[in-house]
């Protein structure tokens, strides 16, 4: 390899191209680095091939993306990576896409406002997947190594991606909306051939009303607005043909409660357990130091007995 130490950019250049088709980036991106440097003929090229090494070993960075669709930009003719052919500003959307996907995918949404907006967000992404990427298969995903789907299809998961974080804003001021709301997300999965079971599951549960078997007010939302908490209807008291009656789980072993009377029951119990410990923790430390003191008086005492 004495001789590699003489090699033109050019020469380093074509070696890279050998490696990307082997899948061998972390060495074919030095080579392309040194051509960099030596200013090869295909210095630019070389430079978009670093970028789309770069986002091949760190596929989930925003930043990767944003960098390459900024040096694919700056290019006119379409070259090769490894196997794939590329069209330098179709790639470049793709990137760009990627990039906004992924940044709002990672955005912190807590609260309602913010699981809004990035609900919205997501639908607006995922329009744009639909009207300038359509029924073409997604290029990025091969060269990066993920399953690669139509901008049709793609579409389909970030638009349900972006239903269930509008529902899960919606659920706490309007139950009823966020079951439709995830009636969205769930179509979209329909049309994706996927189950779409635990969507299912959440509109059940968002849409199920009960009368609170505490304050007999009615409540829409299991798990949100009213809750299930253990207790023990007894045979009796399953006879009598009330509507709270019927708002109890099949087993009969909880009853379900809104969730004002729940969370005030379980703050108050907090309260008193929290009182309880306290109350027994200064007592142990109270016995601690009556022992403590008895252990020194007697050793004082076998002390002085020596
Ligand atoms: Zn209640």
């Amino acid at each position: 390899m004495v001789l590699s130490v003489f090699k033109s950019g050019d020469e380093l250049f074509n070696q890279g191209v050998d490696l990307v088709k082997r899948k061998e980036y972390v060495k074919a991106k030095k080579n392309f680095e040194r051509t960099i440097e030596k200013g090869g003929r295909e210095a630019a090229l070389a430079r978009a091939y670093v970028d789309l090494i770069d986002a091949c070993l760190d596929k989930n960075s925003a930043g990767r993306y944003t960098k390459l669709a900024a040096t694919l930009e700056r290019m006119n003719d379409g070259f090769e990576f490894g196997l794939t052919e590329i069209e330098p500003v179709r790639l470049a959307l793709e990137c760009k896409l990627l990039a906004e996907r992924i940044e709002t995918g990672n955005m912190q949404a807590k609260n309602p406002a913010q699981l809004e907006e990035k609900g919205n967000k997501l639908l607006d992404i995922a329009r744009r997947y639909q009207s300038m990427i359509g029924n073409d298969a997604i290029t990025i995903s091969e060269i990066v190594g993920v399953p690669v789907n139509t901008g049709i299809k793609e579409a389909l998961y970030i638009q349900a991606q972006g239903y269930e974080n509008l529902a899960s804003g919606a659920v706490m001021a309007d139950p009823k909306r966020a079951a439709e709301l995830l009636q969205n997300a769930y179509a979209c999965y329909k049309q994706l051939g996927e189950g779409g079971q635990t969507t299912l599951n959440t509109i059940n549960a968002y849409s199920r009303s009960v009368k609170c078997w505490i304050c007999g007010r009615p409540s829409t939302g299991e798990g949100v607005h009213f809750l299930a908490m253990p207790s023990d209807i007894s045979p009796f008291m399953r006879k009598s043909d009330d509507d709270i009656l019927k708002s109890a789980p099949a087993d009969y072993n909880s009853i379900y409660v809104c969730r004002p009377c729940y969370t005030g029951i379980s703050r108050r119990s907090d309260e008193i357990a929290k009182m309880y410990h306290e109350r027994a923790m200064q007592e142990m430390r109270a016995m601690e130091a009556r022992l403590q003191a008895q252990i020194s008086s007697m050793t004082a005492m076998a002390a002085m007995r020596r």
